[in-house]
């Protein structure tokens, strides 16, 4: 497995490998567990190679948020990556990917309205900046991105397309432990206490998507979020926002013949969660969504 610092090392290991070869890229901000390993076990099966990104993204940062002290294991990322057979890790600096004077971004306008939109100023447009970056390093064919992060995962589906880059944007199904709670690298903040309360998201999600799909009406969907949200500020939640939307375009209101995504975020103690929940879909291939992984080797 090769670690790669500086742009350079990464164009020249993209041109060392045989021209036909089918690159798999799995861009993430290290604190790597079992949801990361899912997508790379995901890109291993679909591709000759497999990239992994580990970067700290400082734009998709707000100043108020969590940057300085995210979560950093780059030790046991590597072991993680070697046991997915990872062939390349490229994991640069800030001051790599981010020169002094650098002045350029990347926006999508619609998709990154809605749901985290309004409550992480900036943070889409530091998402896509950074991945279009990455993309143009290392050149995938395809490049996989989980549904926990779902209107990520729309967003840069989205701008690749808009922007006519030759990846596919993959998604895949959101990894999580025994007790549903979606696996994240944030999960590590959560003292004993909060992480008793933490699967209370995804029960909530679970129960809207459920409610949805027996009665398909707006108006019974209204009084289970107001429901829901109750439940969730009852245990001690700071819902920033509990809503259904249409999928994949995040529009409302709900239309009965729409597949509908109910995404949370919350925040428990100091620490922000995230979670969504996807009704049935007729052909997840049709958006780009892969089936679920094969169980991962690695734990946590
Ligand atoms: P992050 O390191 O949090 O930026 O995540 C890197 C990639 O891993 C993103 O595409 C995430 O959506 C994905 N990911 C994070 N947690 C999970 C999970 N529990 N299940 C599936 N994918 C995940």
């Amino acid at each position: 497995m090769k670690l790669l610092r500086t742009e350079a090392e990464c164009r020249s290991w993209r041109d060392s490998l045989p021209e036909k070869s089918k690159l798999c890229f799995v861009p993430t901000m290290g604190a790597l567990h079992a949801g990361h390993a899912a997508l790379l076990r995901r890109a291993r099966a679909r591709g000759d190679a497999t990239a992994l990104s580990i970067f700290v993204n400082p734009l998709q940062f707000g100043p108020n948020e969590d940057f300085a002290r995210y979560p950093k294991a780059f030790e046991k990322d590597l072991e993680i990556a070697r046991a997915e057979r990872v062939d390349a890790v490229f994991a640069p600096s800030v001051e790599t990917l981010y020169p002094t004077g650098f002045s350029t971004t990347v926006e999508e306008s619609a998709l990154s309205l809605p749901f985290c939109g309004p409550f992480r100023p900036g943070h889409f447009r530091g998402v896509c900046t950074v991945v279009l970056k990455l993309f143009h390093l290392i050149e995938p064919q395809e490049s996989l991105f989980g549904l926990k992060d779902a209107q990520q995962f729309l967003v840069l589906r989205k701008m690749a397309r808009d922007l006519s880059l030759p990846t596919e944007v993959l998604g895949v199904p959101t990894v999580r432990e025994a007790d549903g709670l979606a696996m994240s690298s944030r999960n590590a903040y959560l003292s004993p206490v909060e992480r008793s309360k933490a699967p209370l998201l995804n029960g909530s999600l679970l129960r809207l998507k459920m409610a949805w799909e027996k009665t398909k009406s707006a108006e019974e969907m209204g009084r289970s979020l107001k429901r829901e949200r109750e439940v969730l500020e009852d245990a001690g939640f700071q819902i920033e926002y509990l809503e259904g939307r249409t999928f994949p375009m995040l529009g409302a209101p709900l239309q009965a013949r729409d597949p509908v995504i109910f995404a949370v975020a919350a925040r428990l103690g100091s620490t922000r969660l995230i979670d969504n929940e996807i009704t049935e879909l007729a052909d997840p291939h049709a958006y780009g969504i892969l089936e679920a992984s094969p169980s991962s080797s690695v734990q946590g």
